[in-house]
């Protein structure tokens, strides 16, 4: 069984360049009947050693983007630390920050729309240098001619716009630009995804290289996660603002120890289609990052979530109406009502918010419920009945909830090279996740 640790989900080797600890984004988002923030990065720990490309993936709302640009200050972090060779950069502003930021740089995801039209692809490289004034006028074209070349395009580019390249051209036009302060870091947010395959390879080579000459770190955003694998040494797996598994790269795909990361590498088209390799569906969407679960931040969706004790040999197609029961109340709780619906609420005539009768038909009316079940839900539905939503998400909540829904897991050390995976399934007193039979699959 694992070791728990509390702290950071790092790996202990190599030299750190960054170091996050307890890493908190959170904004508003200008909704007005909701006064809750977006926690879009919330509570991260990681490191990132020098040389290295640790690999952050997750479905698409997860916060990883969100998380690549606090790294390196193009947003502001709400709590915690982004330290740099051991300077908190979070603390950083003025002329400090200018001057840090040259070591810090971002390639954007879409070529067609990251790069300024009216600016020739010189004058886009360059601006880094200018802004910076980095050295004489004349140093700087030369400087943008040698990172012309580096980049593989050709001198004479120098004075084209970027509408004249194509997509591939292109995104070389922004690694260029990126490169021209001779950053350590660079965050690479979904730089192929928006590519041809031929092409996706070439910049993939091409990014490769220019690690191993100038000796660069990366941190590369992707949801493709074939990508993921084939560059980067470590990866992070994020879900919700966490980060759910953190390890080396080859046995994280190999074998999988948070139940998440098994869901969403089970989704990976198998090259063979002959494989027989078990897929996991995920039911719904993940839940809204202004309003995530108490526990495990997976615990809506998880397909290895934990039962309670009597309900271990529960039938898995009523465990799942049940599952689906309860998310339907909290999706309720949170969904906003039109003032049109509050009055027809108050006028006691029907709504879409009082169709639990519905509901309870779609989900149980064709399965075998044990009376003792069928009670629960059928009290829980009369509380739903009296306009009693929360004594009835309680309810269940005491009757069918688990360690998963009540306490954030911790992180828990669970390979030699110390892979760590946050689920509650490491503690002794549960099966591991790799023991377990996920109940939806397909
Ligand atoms: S803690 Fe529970 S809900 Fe979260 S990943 Fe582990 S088993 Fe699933």
């Amino acid at each position: 069984m694992s070791e728990q640790i509390q702290e950071s989900v790092s790996v202990a080797t190599g030299e750190t360049l960054v170091e996050i600890n307890d890493l908190k984004t959170y904004y508003d988002d200008g909704a007005i009947l909701d006064s809750n923030p977006v926690k879009a990065v919330d509570g991260v720990n990681f490191d990132i050693k020098r040389g290295e490309t640790l690999g952050l993936v997750g479905e698409s709302g997860c916060g990883k983007t969100t998380l690549g640009r606090t790294l390196i200050q193009l947003e502001d972090a709400t709590d915690g630390e982004v330290l740099f060779d051991g300077t908190d950069v979070t603390e950083l502003s003025g002329t400090e920050l200018k001057n840090w930021r040259r070591n810090s740089q971002m390639v954007f995801q879409d070529p067609e729309s990251s790069l300024n039209d009216r600016m020739t692809v010189g004058e886009i490289i360059r601006e880094p240098l200018d802004v910076h004034a980095w050295n004489t006028p004349q140093e700087r074209r030369e400087r943008v001619r040698e990172l012309l070349d580096v980049v593989g395009l050709r001198p004479e580019h120098y004075y084209r716009y970027p509408h004249q390249f194509s997509g591939g051209q292109r995104q070389r036009i922004g690694i260029a630009r990126a490169l021209a302060l001779e950053p350590e870091f660079v965050v690479l947010d979904e730089p192929v995804s928006a590519l041809d395959v031929s092409v996706q390879a070439q910049i993939l080579n091409l990014l490769e290289d220019l690690q191993d000459e100038f000796g660069l770190t990366y941190l590369f955003i992707a949801h493709d996660l074939s990508v993921v694998r084939h560059i980067c040494d470590r990866v992070a797996v994020m879900y919700l603002g966490h980060v759910m598994e953190l390890g080396d790269s080859e046995e994280l795909f190999d074998n999988p120890k948070n139940p998440y990361t098994h869901s969403l590498l089970s989704a990976i088209p198998e090259p063979d289609p002959t494989a027989n390799k078990e897929r996991i569906t995920l039911r719904g969407t993940p839940p809204s990052p202004r309003d995530p679960p108490k526990g495990c931040p997976f615990t809506t969706r998880c397909p290895m979530k934990i039962r309670p004790e009597k309900y271990q040999n529960m039938d898995a197609d009523l465990w799942v109406a049940i599952e689906v029961f309860r998310e339907v109340l909290r999706e309720r709780a949170r969904a906003e009502k039109t003032l049109t619906e509050i009055a027809k609420e108050k006028l006691g005539m029907d709504t879409r918010f009082s169709s639990i009768g519905e509901i309870r038909t779609e989900l149980f009316a064709e399965l075998d419920v044990p009376s003792e079940v069928r009670e629960h839900i059928d009290t829980a539905a009369t509380y739903v009945a009296n306009n009693e939503e929360a004594k009835a998400r309680e309810y269940l909540g005491e009757e069918f909830g688990s360690i998963c829904d009540s306490e954030t897991p911790a992180h828990h050390v669970v390979s030699d090279t110390g892979r760590a995976s946050t689920c509650h399934r490491h503690l002794a007193e549960y099966d591991e996740p790799d023991e377990f039979t996920p109940y939806t699959e397909r």
